[in-house]
């Protein structure tokens, strides 16, 4: 029997491959562990760079109950989201529909979590990483906490910009000389999403990741919840209290739940 490893690097152009994945009212989850993701994109990388850096870009996504929830009145999103190469379960809800579905994803993986894991890997082969979005400065001083934590790291370069179509040449060009392997696009879903999804032949990187507001929290803008609350799977509480505007959003979180339960099982479930 194959290894995810190898499954992986069986699998060169887009998609881990539906073997190995879940559909959450019709949004691909891809089951597999932090440690399986990192292997995928280090090896993209890896790819990339063996190719003359001829192997076009592939999309990661890192999908929550609200990406769902978007995805189900969002047509363009929803295709986008079917296309990427690795959809990974952040956001403890859709871990919890993959297990009441019966085909339970490994853990929760978050853009805030990957980054870092990410930054240490670059650090050690010297792969270049870009931070693109978050207010002007965030990304600057997310780069900078990261080269201290992981010393020899390689930042090809940090720009806020913004989402807006206008603004795409000029970061084009940004990236075009910056020479990253990796990019990490903070600009909320579904922004970032269809943003990449929009550029992702013109990229000059192995792997695009839209990772929300992971550079708030990485810069020290914005305080995490505590790794108990994360543990017990109540990170998004956590954001509540520190957050309340953001309860309209956040009212996802039970009809995704409901949904799940009363319409998740049935045919592919699309409900
Ligand atoms: N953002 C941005 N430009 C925009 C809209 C959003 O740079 O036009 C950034 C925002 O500053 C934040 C991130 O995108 O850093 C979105 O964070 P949010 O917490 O809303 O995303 P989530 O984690 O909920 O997906």
């Amino acid at each position: 029997m194959m290894s995810s490893v190898e499954q992986v690097e069986s699998t060169p152009g887009q998609s881990w491959g539906n073997a190995r994945s879940v559909s959450v009212l019709g949004v691909r989850i891809d089951r597999v562990t932090q440690e399986e993701a990192l292997t995928f994109i280090e090896e993209r990388i890896r790819r990339r760079r063996a190719s003359g850096n001829r192997l076009p870009c592939c999309q990661v996504a890192t999908v929550n109950p609200e990406f769902v929830m978007e995805a189900r009145r969002n047509p363009a999103f929803r295709r986008v989201l079917d296309e990427t190469a690795l959809n990974v379960p952040d956001g403890i809800g859709v871990v919890w529909a993959s297990r009441y579905l019966g085909q339970p994803a490994p853990e929760r993986i978050t853009g805030t979590d990957l980054i870092p894991a990410l930054a240490e890997r670059c650090a050690i082969h010297g792969y270049r990483l870009y931070l693109l979005g978050a207010a002007p400065g965030v990304a600057e001083a997310a780069a900078a906490r990261l080269c201290s934590r992981f010393p020899g790291l390689q930042i090809a370069g940090t720009y806020a910009g913004s989402p807006d179509p206008a603004e795409e040449e000029t970061i084009l060009e940004r990236l075009a000389a910056a020479q990253a392997d990796l990019l990490c696009v903070a600009y909320g879903a579904p922004a970032q999403e269809l943003w990449i999804w929009r550029n992702l032949a013109r990229l000059p990187v192995a792997v695009a990741i839209g990772v929300g507001g992971a550079l708030d929290f990485l810069s020290g803008h914005k305080k995490r919840a505590p790794h108990a609350w994360q543990r017990l799977g109540l990170e998004w509480l956590y954001r509540l209290y520190r957050e309340p505007w953001r309860w309209r959003r956040m009212l996802a979180l039970p009809r995704f739940a409901l949904l799940v339960i009363f319409k998740g099982r049935g045919r592919h479930s699309q409900a």
